[in-house]
C-alpha cells in the first residue's frame, strides 16, 4: 500500500491514520515459518509545525518451536514504531528517520522491514520452560525423567545459563 503524503507535508496540525496488513506466510525464519497470520500495522501520520512524524503500533503473532523444550507455541508481539518522515531522495534511512522520496510511503514495505529486523531472538513456551534431558530426550515440563543432572559439564552448563 503506497500513501501519499504531500497533503500532510504541506498542512500543518493534520493527523492520517494508517491501517495495513501483511501476509509474511512464506518467510523462513530459523527453519521455520513463523508469522502464519498476517502482521498487522495501526497508527498515524501527524504534522505537527511542520515536523512529519510517524507512530505506529506492529503487531505479529509468532507461531514456532519452544527455543528449549521444542513444544510450538504461539506468541503476541507488539511493536512501538516512532520515526519522523523526510521528503528527500538524497538522505538516508536511519533508527529514527525515514526518507519518503516523492512524499509517498511504501506501508507495505515498512511493516515488513520493521517486522523482519524485530523477530525474537528467543522463543520459549514459557519463561519457565526447563526444557528437554539433555540425556534421554524427555520433555521435563512433563516431569522428572530421574536422569542424574549433576554429569553435566559445568561449562556447557555456564553456556546455557549465559543463553537463557
Ligand atoms: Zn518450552
Ligand atoms: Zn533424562
Amino acid at each position: 500500500m503506497i500513501i501519499d503524503l504531500k497533503h500532510i507535508f504541506v498542512t500543518d496540525n493534520s493527523v492520517l491514520p494508517i491501517m495495513d496488513a501483511l501476509d509474511l506466510s512464506d518467510l523462513e525464519y530459523m527453519g521455520e515459518y513463523p508469522l502464519k497470520k498476517p502482521v498487522e500495522i495501526v497508527g498515524k501520520i501527524t504534522n505537527k509545525a511542520s515536523l512529519v512524524r510517524l507512530e505506529a503500533e506492529i503487531k505479529f503473532e509468532f507461531d514456532a518451536s519452544c527455543d528449549r523444550c521444542g513444544t510450538r507455541t504461539a506468541k503476541k508481539h507488539t511493536l512501538k514504531v516512532e520515526k519522523s518522515l523526510a521528503p528527500t531522495i538524497e538522505g538516508e534511512d536511519s533508527d529514527t528517520i525515514l526518507t519518503v522520496p516523492d512524499m509517498k510511503l511504501d506501508l507495505d514495505e515498512l511493516l515488513y522491514t520493521e517486522t523482519v529486523t524485530n523477530l525474537p531472538m528467543k522463543h520459549l513456551c514459557d519463561e519457565n520452560c526447563k526444557g528437554i534431558c539433555q540425556k534421554c530426550g524427555k520433555n521435563l515440563n512433563e516431569g522428572e525423567c530421574g536422569c542424574n543432572k549433576k554429569e553435566i559439564d559445568p561449562r556447557l552448563q555456564a553456556l546455557a545459563d549465559l543463553l537463557n
